[in-house]
């Protein structure tokens, strides 16, 4: 087995182990690349032809999972058990998703608005978490047979603008995947460093980074100094991309050709045509094809100009971008394509001409990412005996929140020093006093991290469940020392403490807690999503009390009872072992009062308004 040694002044990992993949983790498309003779290699299918594996999940069952091509025809036969564009989804919400969720063939859950999604798929419930790791999985066994050996290290890229939240999501991806993800990069960072910008201490360098993938568009404008990426500014639409382009493409034929469509796999034909199609015209200036037996045409410059108004919409992000970041075309250094659309030479040359420069584009576009993450990786392996490395914490820090979990606030491998704060807030009424828990380590419930201190918020004013505002500060300096700082923000109540959180350690144990986590990721999330389903259902069976007592005047007695049954065999579920018992009996208690809710909210407004009325 893999021993995980790591060199705690230089937070690299030693030599006897010296191969970290780099990894881009795409909305369509993720790839894999490690590095060989210092070149980045990206690894490819059995046939040496493309190193793309398509994002997509096909669960033939709960066990009979298939990943990238092999999901792919199961879009149309099977759509409410394919997912596709999984990374829309990492880290958010359900209320962050509202606008979203018609979009896609399969079921998102809407129980609980504010808690992070959960997709359905048959009885099970999956987190977008459980669904990336299936891609990394694929990509881990990818790399694995390519090398004919073990592979339990990454770096793993995220759009610049991705939050906490949807870092954290990623890094617990790769986890669950059997992962030790060292490092989460930003994409631009990474295609930066394809093009070795950065790689050296002296380089200066302002650079924008285009990004024009399947479904998305981003800018990002870096500065980089001493080797340090500083994002300046990112812009973009979360909804254009590739295939906004083969929509176009496939309307135009629609008129065109007066095309009929009589079924959805009929329709998924035609846009593969399209794709065709425009992948053709990046490389010549005429396409024919067909469509059944109807011949269909498109000339790249009939091409353009359906594309026009979508790639105008990409440089006003860019204008807003160079806004934000107060700088003017002419002072870009250097600019990079990425992303699969970026082939498209109508593309590049707007581009170009914006910046008045010719834009980069030597490198594959869609494999420029993995390349640069390979070569983040090859770095913290430490093989770069020339570049340096910025102090970095060993172990995740964090506090302990309902449940037992582990909330990490600094994750590991964060630069010091450095300081995070994050808000919560009580789960109990009138709760006076919050006690808290720091905590250090990779697993998901405290009780398998280290504790490294315990103190108490007292004097928080009486308040409601879920009204105070508890903000908790971590402040990392460079000598290792944490202060953890906790204030109520409403009557401004604050309490400190100081910890080492290094203190007793020594680099095997450190090793074992990493080790560890991964060897108990699958049990750690389940036992998670347990805590987080009872949760979940302790907070459900609570309010459904709370609704009965405020609205038993309007409320027949068999809705009151209904109530009372469903959240009865909820408490029960909650009893056991299973999120998934947890998870359907939310379901169905929440079905049934949904329009209760609605209904008593009619009644209150009714009541509000003729209270004003007779006055
Ligand atoms: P993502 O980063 O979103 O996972 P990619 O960078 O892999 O996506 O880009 C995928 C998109 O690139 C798809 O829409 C695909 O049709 C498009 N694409 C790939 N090759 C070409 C090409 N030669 N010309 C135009 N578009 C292309
Ligand atoms: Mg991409």
């Amino acid at each position: 087995m893999a021993k995980i040694a790591i060199d705690l002044k230089s937070g690299s990992i030693k030599k006897e182990d010296n191969l970290i993949v780099g990894i881009d983790l795409g909305t369509t498309n993720s790839l894999v690349a490690y590095i060989q003779d210092e070149q980045p290699v990206i690894v490819r299918d059995a046939e040496g032809r493309s190193g793309l594996v398509p994002s997509l999940i096909y669960f033939a069952s709960d066990t009979e999972v298939m990943v990238g091509d092999a999901a792919r025809s199961h879009l149309v036969d099977d759509p409410g058990r394919t997912i596709f564009s999984v990374k829309r989804l990492m880290g958010k919400s359900f209320s962050d998703l509202v606008d979203y969720t018609h979009q896609l063939g399969y079921q998102i859950l809407q129980d609980d608005k504010d808690r992070l999604v959960k997709i359905r798929i048959g009885d099970t419930f999956y987190t977008p978490i459980e669904l990336s790791a299936h891609i990394l999985r694929e990509l881990k066994k990818r790399v694995e047979s390519e090398l004919d050996r073990t592979v339990d290290k990454a770096v793993i890229t995220v759009p610049a603008y991705f939050n906490d939240a949807q870092r954290q999501a990623t890094r617990d991806a790769g986890r669950l995947a059997g992962l030790d993800v060292l490092r989460i990069v930003n994409e631009p960072t990474a295609a930066s460093l394809a093009y070795g910008i950065g790689l050296s201490r002296e380089d200066s360098k302002t650079v924008a980074v285009y990004d024009l993938g399947g479904g998305t568009f981003d800018i990002s404008i870096l500065r980089i100094e001493d080797g340090v990426f500083e994002v300046i500014a990112t812009n973009g639409d979360t909804f254009l991309g590739g295939d906004d382009l083969d929509q176009a493409i496939v309307s135009h034929w629609k008129d065109q050709f007066e095309l009929q469509i009589n079924s959805a796999s009929e329709g998924q034909v035609l846009r593969l045509e399209a794709e065709r199609a425009k992948k053709a015209l990046s490389a010549s200036l005429d396409f024919s094809g067909h469509f059944g037996s109807v011949p269909v045409s498109l000339s790249r410059s009939e091409f353009e100009v359906l594309i026009q108004p979508m790639i105008a919409k990409t440089m006003i992000c860019c204008q807003a971008a160079m806004k934000d970041a107060r700088l003017d075309p002419q002072s870009i250094n250097e600019v990079i394509m990425v992303g699969g659309s970026t082939r498209i030479p109508y593309v590049k040359n707007t581009v170009s001409q914006y910046f008045g420069r010719p834009v980069h584009c030597e490198f594959d576009p869609d494999e420029v990412v993995a390349a640069g993450a390979a070569i983040q990786a090859d770095i913290l392996a430490g093989n770069r005996k020339d570049l340096l490395l910025l102090d970095i914490t060993p172990l995740s820090l964090g506090i302990e929140t309902v449940g037992g979990l582990m909330d990490v606030i600094i994750p590991r491998n964060t630069k010091v020093p450095c300081g995070y704060a994050r808000q919560y807030t009580t789960s109990v009424d009138g709760q006076k006093n919050l006690k808290i828990g720091v905590f250090q380590g990779e697993r998901d419930l405290v009780a398998n991290n280290r504790k490294l201190a315990e103190f108490i918020l007292s004097d928080i004013p009486p308040m409601p469940a879920g009204i105070p505002k508890l903000e908790i500060r971590f402040q990392l300096n460079a000598d290792g020392i944490l202060q953890v700082v906790a204030k109520e923000l409403r009557s401004g109540t604050s309490q400190s403490i100081m910890v080492k959180p290094q203190y007793g350690i020594d680099e095997e144990e450190m090793g074992r807690m990493l080790l560890d986590s991964i060897r108990h990721a699958e049990e750690d999330m389940q036992q998670k999503a347990l805590a987080e389903a009872r949760n979940e259902g302790n907070m459900m069976v609570q309010s459904a009390g709370k609704f009965i007592l405020q609205n038993k005047a309007w409320l027949s007695p068999e809705e009151v009872a209904q109530i009372e049954d469903l959240a009865l065999q909820l408490s029960n579920a909650i009893e056991e072992d299973s999120k998934d018992i947890i998870q359907t009996r939310i379901e169905s208690l929440n079905a049934f009062t949904t329009p209760l809710a609605h209904k008593a909210l009619e009644v209150h407004v009714a009541g509000a308004m003729k209270g004003q009325a007779i006055k």
